[in-house]
């Protein structure tokens, strides 16, 4: 493998990475961290662009590698400051002027200007820190929904700062006259190859970050509803589906509430449209400080709600049912404080293994009737013996 060829294509993948992330950031302007990455891109693009050039014409030690190899140290703090910002976590831009000047004054050394190996043992570890910072802040701040994401990035890196510290560890022990700068020597040809693959590895799992983010925002949008920020029907479907496709060893029970505001056509007819609204936004908001937090609460249409208490037993369900209640009874808008409310439930219970939830769902829907029936403002449970 000849040098030049790999600071080509390496010139070539670096110009990917930042086009592709300084495009995607003018298509959404808030997602910053894609400018960041960008700029990653142009860091690595600088550092290759001036070794090419070099391979031609003689720079001044000042730009390359002195620059250069200052520019690669900045494209490392940029993926590490462009992850802070995806993991929605502060960043202090003091430390790109910071390690710049620190990267530059350590090329500029008389005994790091001698040999190539020397820059190499002074400029790794640096890279080395950057690297092993990214790696724990993924380990820190991994999400369930991103893991093979997260994995893909942190491998990249893994592997990476691996092959720096092996070439890093071989010339401490080598004692063979010293590299050149543009030299084919094994260490420096491996070290091209591994920079071009870095880059390309690096942009692939960014990209993979940046699609499982787009795609968990638009499964949140598919699966909300927009007024009361409750889940919808569709993710009713996949979310009871999921829990009852959970086969752990001892089978589980599963209670289901379904709960319906009492006359709320008199709070429209009475107080308005929009008060109903506020109503139903409040009630939710509500009830959700009233569930664990692996509860679910679902808008089933209009003023229809449901929740389901994964691992919960008749019984306890009924006693949360009547929590609930209270806290409708309770509910009190401030800007209407006449508008009062009252809700009826309905519960049921069954072990996941044996009864389908929308059997469940239709007991809970029947033991509802039957309070509205009744008077209303009251709890019932299907199998009414054990409530
Ligand atoms: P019941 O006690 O039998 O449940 O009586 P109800 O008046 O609550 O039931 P009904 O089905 O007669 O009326 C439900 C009303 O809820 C009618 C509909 O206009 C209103 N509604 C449904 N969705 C919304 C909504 O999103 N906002 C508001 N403000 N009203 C809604
Ligand atoms: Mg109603
Ligand atoms: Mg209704």
């Amino acid at each position: 493998m000849d040098s030049y060829t790999l600071m080509i294509t390496t010139c070539l993948t670096a110009a990917t990475m930042a086009l592709t992330f300084f495009g995607l950031a003018a298509a959404s302007r808030r997602e910053t961290y894609l400018i960041m990455w960008g700029c990653a891109g142009l860091m690595f693009l600088c550092n290759s662009v001036l070794a090419c050039i070099a391979f031609h014409v003689q720079l001044p030690y000042l730009l390359a590698p002195g620059f250069a190899n200052t520019c690669t140290v900045l494209g490392y703090l940029f993926l590490l400051l462009g992850l802070r910002l995806y993991l929605r976590l502060a960043i202090q831009l003091y430390w790109l002027p910071l390690l710049a000047t620190l990267t530059y004054a350590v090329n500029l050394l008389p005994w790091t200007q001698i040999d190539v190996s020397h820059r190499i043992l002074l400029n790794f570890p640096i890279l080395f820190g950057l690297q092993t910072i990214i790696v724990l802040l993924l380990f820190r701040h991994r999400q369930p929904q991103l893991k093979k994401a997260y994995t893909a990035l942190a491998l990249v890196f893994i592997l990476n700062a691996a092959q720096m510290a092996a070439r890093w560890c071989y010339l401490l022990v080598d004692d063979t006259p010293g590299l050149t700068f543009l030299g084919s020597q094994l260490v420096q040809t491996l070290g091209r190859l591994a920079m071009f693959v870095f880059v390309l590895m690096a942009t692939f799992a960014c990209a993979l970050l940046v699609i499982r983010r787009q795609e968990l925002v638009l499964r949140e949008h598919s699966d909300k509803d927009p007024l009361t920020g409750c889940y919808n029907r569709r993710a009713l479907q996949r979310l009871l589906d999921q829990i009852e496709q959970r086969r752990p060893p001892q089978p589980q029970p599963l209670s289901l509430i379904i709960f319906d505001v009492d006359h709320f056509k008199h709070i429209n007819d009475n107080f308005g449209h929009a008060c109903g609204d506020q109503v139903l936004a409040e009630l939710c908001l509500s009830i959700q400080q009233e569930l664990r937090s692996t509860d679910l609460l679902f808008r089933l249409g209009g003023e229809e709600f449901a929740v389901a208490l994964p691992n919960t037993q008749l019984h306890v369900a009924s006693q949360i049912a009547e929590r609930l209640r209270q806290r409708a009874l309770a509910l009190k808008l401030s800007q209407q404080p006449d508008c009062r409310i009252s809700i009826s439930l309905g519960v049921s219970a069954g072990f996941t293994n044996t009864r389908p939830w929308t059997e469940l769902l239709k007991q809970a829907d029947s033991a509802l009737y039957q309070a509205k029936h009744l008077g209303r403002n009251q709890t019932l449970c299907y199998a009414e013996t054990n409530c």
